[in-house]
């Protein structure tokens, strides 16, 4: 039985106002339903997680550097992210690898120093319009999976997040989320790996909506979402979270 994920990514938004709507969303994780993980930006970690202390809310980082500390302005390393209160961090994001041109090797290196502060990784791949439009999709994404994805982890979480579908509005077809999520689960139970391809969750994220959740929830191999817009209100993330746990 694989652990069902929401995650919600609330990237470059969120000030201290937020912590409302967080306490809003703390609401929706309970003991017996999946996990509920709110990834805000690192200046709100520390507040989260104290927002969130006493519920089963789980709080997330974005990022994290390889090091554990040093000589690294404006950085922030998973050991730092853990003692905020962070149990997840997101690795790879499409928005990172564009703006900050994060290489499979950097994510690789960062989901090591994740592991080792005890800060479980979500690590990103996902193809481009390009991409997919050119037949390469499942290349694209194998390249990434075995590059990001380092075989010494036993904990780790896959978000499968197409480029295109990101803050777009357009998702995949069912058919093409299966596809490539068997294709992940494939080539995760080929690496000879310390994990369990079996056992690690791969997430969909792009454009999940309230009215598109359950669809793709009911997709073979989705183990739940990683959301960016539609997670910033707990009205819009409460039924994702309500389509996953209803979700066979
Ligand atoms: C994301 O940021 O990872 C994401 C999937 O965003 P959105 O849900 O807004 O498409």
């Amino acid at each position: 039985m694989r652990r069902k994920l929401a995650a919600g990514n609330w990237k470059m938004n969120g000030t201290v106002e937020d912590l409302i709507e967080l306490g809003q969303i703390a609401g929706l994780a309970a003991e017996d339903g999946p996990t509920v993980l709110i990834c805000p930006p690192a200046t709100l970690i520390s507040r989260a997680a104290d927002a969130a202390r006493g519920t089963m809310l789980a709080i997330g980082g974005q990022d994290c550097h390889t090091a554990g500390s040093g000589a690294h302005t404006g950085d922030i390393s998973a050991l730092m992210l853990r003692d905020a209160g962070a149990t997840h961090v997101i690795l790879g994001h499409s928005e990172r690898r564009a703006d900050h041109g994060e290489s499979d090797t950097l994510v690789s290196e960062k989901a090591v120093a994740a592991a080792a502060a005890g800060v479980a990784p979500i690590i990103c791949v996902g193809e481009t319009l390009a991409e997919r439009e050119a037949g390469e999709t499942l290349a694209v994404v194998g390249t990434q999976l075995a590059g990001s994805v380092p075989r010494s982890l036993t904990d780790l979480v896959i978000a499968y997040e197409p480029v295109w579908a990101i803050g777009t509005g357009k998702v995949p077809t069912m058919a093409q989320i299966a596809e490539v999520h068997g294709f992940i689960r494939a080539e995760l139970g080929k690496m000879s790996a310390a994990f369990s391809a079996e056992a690690t969750p791969i997430l969909y994220g792009g454009s999940v909506k309230p009215g598109n959740a359950a669809e793709i929830f009911a997709v073979a191999d989705v183990d739940g979402a990683l959301v960016g817009g539609a997670s910033l209100k707990a009205a819009d993330f409460g039924p994702i979270v309500a389509a996953l746990e209803a979700a066979a």
